[in-house]
């Protein structure tokens, strides 16, 4: 595996592939890498004849100074993970080649950015819309790999291609659990040890909640009942626990298409997000 840090030596490399007719997946990250990560690796890998892991802490999609600095960096490790997976090129840049001085454009996409995610975390989907572009635009990649632990930008990166013509296929892929049921995160070596152990309520009152609605009972009532039992699980306080249309992510009273049950809360001072079909 070779880490290179230029858009210049990515498009040689890359260059060089697409003339041998090889099929290029990409895997945006932002490092601290763990088993969700090498998930989506692991697809490209059956999926494409070679494979970019792209490690980049785009600081544009964070709106918390805060959350930004203290965001885990293990570059070494996370290379030794992606050499042992046969990864063919991580490709690791300073925020200067990513942002030359100058930069002055964004891309905004309307709708599915604006509930949830888009809504607590201003210019996040923003952020993750121009850096995914980007690294789309310099990879020249023809799949990328998206974990549905991030349902909502999964969905936002979607809308973008279609709305773009870009030239790629999005894949999206199951999201990856601990034994206890608590979704992979790089943020979660950030619990302590009783937050950690109370996490998997998330997904314990997730799958309660997804139950009754399935079952029938009203959803308004369930939702309520959820974000009360999340609290009690230890969870100090609930963003959103909320059922949405599974692509649009609209609001929906009734099950009557495919939908997401997506939720964000806080505990120990870190926010857990994880979601899950209805
Ligand atoms: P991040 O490094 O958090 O920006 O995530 C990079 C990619 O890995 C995104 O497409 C995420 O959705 C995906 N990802 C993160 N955690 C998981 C997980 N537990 N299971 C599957 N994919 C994941």
């Amino acid at each position: 595996m070779q880490t290179l840090r230029t858009v210049a030596e990515l498009r040689t490399r890359v260059r060089g592939w697409k003339q041998d007719g090889r099929q290029v997946g990409v895997v945006p990250t932002m490092g601290a890498l763990h088993e969700g990560h090498l998930s989506l690796v692991r697809a490209a890998k059956r999926g494409c004849d070679r494979v970019i892991v792209t490690i980049f802490v785009n600081p544009t999609q964070f709106n918390n100074a805060e959350d930004l600095a203290k965001y885990p960096r293990t570059e070494e490790a996370d290379a030794a993970m992606l050499a042992a997976e046969g990864v063919d090129i991580l490709f690791a840049p300073a925020p200067e080649e990513v942002y030359p001085a100058g930069f002055a454009t964004g891309v905004a996409v309307q709708g599915v950015t604006a509930p949830l995610e888009g809504a607590l975390r201003p210019g996040h989907f923003e952020g993750v819309a121009t850096v995914v572009a980007k690294l789309f635009g310099m990879t020249q990649a023809n799949r990328a790999y998206f974990g549905q632990k991030d349902w909502q930008q999964l969905q936002v990166v979607k809308r973008m291609v279609a709305d773009l013509n870009i030239a790629i296929e999005v894949v999206g892929c199951d999201t990856i659990r601990e034994a206890d049921g608590l979704a992979m995160s790089s943020r979660n070596v950030r619990l302590d040890a009783l937050s950690r152990a109370q996490a998997p309520g998330l997904y314990k009152v997730m799958g309660k909640v997804a139950a009754a609605i399935k079952g029938g009972a009203d959803v308004a009532a369930v939702l309520a009942q959820g974000r009360e039992d999340l609290r009690q699980a230890g969870f100090t306080e609930v963003d959103y626990l909320d059922l949405r249309s599974a692509a649009m992510l609209e609001p929906m009273t009734t099950l009557d298409q495919p939908a997401r049950l997506l939720a964000a809360a806080w505990i120990g001072g870190v926010r857990l997000i994880d979601n899950i079909a209805v």
